[in-house]
This record gives C-alpha cells, sequence and structure tokens, in this order.
C-alpha cells in the first residue's frame, strides 16, 4: 500500500514536471531522485529562422544534453505565445522563463537597453563581446535589466550589417526624406533626425510591409538573412554599410525567480551553452554572409551600392546628437553610455594598430 501512493506522488510529480523526494524501500533511505525543469522561451523571430532563430534551439539543445535533461527547454517562435515585441515584458512578468531578442526593442519602456543591442557608428561584434565579458558593459547591462526582474546574457552577434534594401537612390541626405523605413533603435532615432519616418517591425512582417508598399524601405541584417527572407524580389538597391548596426547583440533574458530556483550547476550549464552558442551565432554570420551576397548579385541581379561619404558623416553628427539626448534621462542611463563610449574610443584608437591597420595591409596587398 505505501509502495502504491510512492508510486502515485512518483508519476504525479513526473507529469507536472518535477518529482518530489521518494522512498527507496531495499536501502530504507530516502534517495533525490532528480528534479526535472521544464522551461518555456519566446523569442522574437519566425520559428526556426536562420542564424539568430536558431541561436536558442541549440542554446536549449546544449543544455539538455548538459544536464542529462533535468532543464529541458522548450523554444516558441514569435506569435506562438506572445507577439514578437513582448519579449521583454513576458520573462519580466514570469509568464514564460526565458526570452530570445534584441535589447533595441523595448526603447520605449528602456532607452538604455539600446546601448545592448547597437549604437550607431558603435562597436562591432568583436567589441562589442570584449566591451560587454571583460570591459564592464555585462555588469551595467544586469544593473539595468535587475529593475526588471530579468538576467541578460549576450545571446549572439551578426556582424556588422547592412544599411537595408531601397527602392530609390541614395544620392543625399535629402533623398531620406520622405522614406517611410523600418528601422529600429537608435538608428531609427539618426534616421527620422534625418528627415525619414521610423517604424519597428518584427523580422516575420518586414517583407509584407514592403511588398504592399506600407514601407518604402527596410533594414534587416545582412545578406545571409535578407537572402533568406525574399528581400531582392521586392527592392532593387541594397546599401552598405550598416552605419546603424555595427556588431548588433542579440539578447538572452531569464526571469530572475526562474534563474534563482535553478541549482548552481544548472545555471553554471545554461550560463555557459548560452556563452558557447553566442560565439557560434557570429561564426556563422561570418561563415555565410559572403556567399549570399554573391548569390544575391549573381542570382538576383541586386544592385549593391555604397552611401555616400557625406550622408555618413551627416548620420553621424546626428547619430552623436541623439546618443548624447538619449543619455540625458537617468544616473545609470550616464554610466553606460560612459562605459561604452569609453570602450568605443579606446577601440577606435587601438584598431590604429590592430584590425584597421591589418586589415587595410591586406587589403592593399590582395589589389583592393
Ligand atoms: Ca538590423
Amino acid at each position: 500500500m505505501i509502495f502504491r501512493i510512492w508510486v502515485v506522488i512518483f508519476w504525479v510529480g513526473l507529469l507536472m514536471g518535477c518529482s518530489e523526494p521518494t522512498k527507496n524501500e531495499s536501502a530504507g533511505k530516502m534517495v533525490q531522485p532528480e528534479k526535472v525543469y521544464r522551461w518555456r522561451l519566446v523569442t522574437a523571430w519566425p520559428k526556426n529562422f536562420p542564424g539568430m532563430g536558431m541561436a536558442p534551439e541549440h542554446i536549449a539543445d546544449a543544455v539538455r544534453e548538459m544536464s542529462n535533461g533535468r532543464l529541458d527547454i522548450k523554444v516558441y517562435g514569435a506569435g506562438e505565445i506572445v507577439p514578437a515585441l513582448e519579449v521583454f515584458e513576458a520573462v519580466s512578468q514570469g509568464t514564460v522563463q526565458m526570452g530570445h531578442s534584441s535589447a533595441y526593442y523595448w526603447r520605449g519602456s528602456v532607452p538604455a537597453a539600446q546601448f545592448f543591442t547597437a549604437v550607431p557608428f558603435g562597436l562591432t561584434a568583436q567589441e562589442m563581446n570584449g566591451w560587454l565579458l571583460h570591459g564592464g558593459g555585462l555588469a551595467l547591462w544586469e544593473e539595468l535589466y535587475a529593475r526588471y526582474d530579468l538576467l541578460p546574457i549576450p545571446g549572439g552577434n551578426t556582424g556588422v550589417q547592412m544599411a537595408g534594401w531601397f527602392n530609390k537612390e541614395i544620392n543625399s541626405l535629402a533623398d531620406l526624406k520622405g522614406i517611410k523605413m523600418r528601422i529600429p533603435g537608435l538608428g531609427g532615432e539618426v534616421f527620422e533626425a534625418a528627415g525619414g519616418t521610423a517604424v519597428t517591425i518584427p523580422g516575420g512582417e518586414i517583407f509584407t510591409s514592403l511588398q504592399t508598399g506600407v514601407i518604402d524601405a527596410a533594414e534587416w541584417v545582412g545578406p545571409y538573412n535578407d537572402l533568406s527572407i525574399g528581400f531582392h524580389q521586392v527592392a532593387k538597391y541594397y546599401y552598405y554599410p550598416g552605419w546603424q548596426e555595427p556588431g548588433p547583440n542579440l539578447e538572452l533574458i531569464i526571469n530572475k525567480q526562474a534563474w534563482e530556483s535553478l541549482p548552481a550547476d544548472l545555471q553554471a550549464i545554461l550560463r555557459t551553452a548560452s556563452l558557447a552558442v553566442n560565439n557560434d551565432v557570429l561564426a556563422q554570420y561570418t561563415a555565410r554572409n559572403n556567399k549570399a551576397l554573391k548569390e544575391l548579385v549573381e542570382q538576383h541581379g541586386v544592385e549593391v551600392r555604397r552611401l555616400p561619404d557625406d550622408v555618413l558623416a551627416q548620420l553621424k553628427l546626428i547619430s552623436d546628437e541623439r546618443v548624447a539626448e538619449l543619455v540625458g534621462e537617468d544616473e545609470l542611463s550616464k554610466r553606460i553610455y560612459q562605459s561604452y563610449e569609453t570602450f568605443r574610443k579606446e577601440m577606435t584608437a587601438y584598431n590604429e594598430y590592430s584590425e584597421r591597420a591589418f586589415m587595410k595591409v591586406r587589403a592593399a596587398l590582395e589589389g583592393y
């Protein structure tokens, strides 16, 4: 009879997603079966979208294997539980335990979050990882998100993006006037200050918006992702460089109570898997963007254009103003800005001896 009761408790426990201690009759002592944590992760991406959309799937797979199934994370695409632009709120409120998205989507309620995605003319992917993981950035990000019961972890980086898809040529800043463009974050604020209209639309809805004329232009990511969406079917010119997002960081967010409920080893597994995937995402974009751009040009006839220098210079001036305005608001934003700016300046100076110096030499020797 006692055995039957324990069996019932065991199965009820399993069905509820965790099991209670059971008594090992033969040994005559209490044994702690391994508790299984079943979590849900919502994203701002279409389900299984290449690159960024697969990042949380890879984190979930790695965590499941490393924890021997004790932490089981199920990934949901945009709209499956909550819409793309409600990921932050859903995780903050504990509707789900985790989310994967971009911090700049939350600029309406958390303006300083934008520093943790991208700043126009700011840090590249390599520099962004340096600032976050060894330059004080992550501690500031944690301090900001603690106010919303969230723990952030870098969740991948796409590398320098493209400036976007247009159906008219951009020869001067005046050509941006009147253009309604999908361009989120600080890039969007700069675009508005330059005379355009900026809108934030989730990745899965941009193509239709451009096709139906709801918007005139759009930036999404870079060749690898843009080819998979098919923007070349609805736009003629593909502009570069991605001044608005030189090294955008993706975010993995975890509800604080959920995080604290995990034993230390599962926390370590989750953090380690996330940082491994953070690195893997950048490697994937690095390997695939080049081939995708070739395909866009050679097979789809896309016209690749460089934004004129004077347009970039003016966007930089506006960008510096807008970022300065953003940081006028509160003490923590000022500290984040100071930290980011100091790091950016130091990197720009050091690059004269490292990446930029080498890239210039290599390109010149290869005939570019
Ligand atoms: Ca983008």
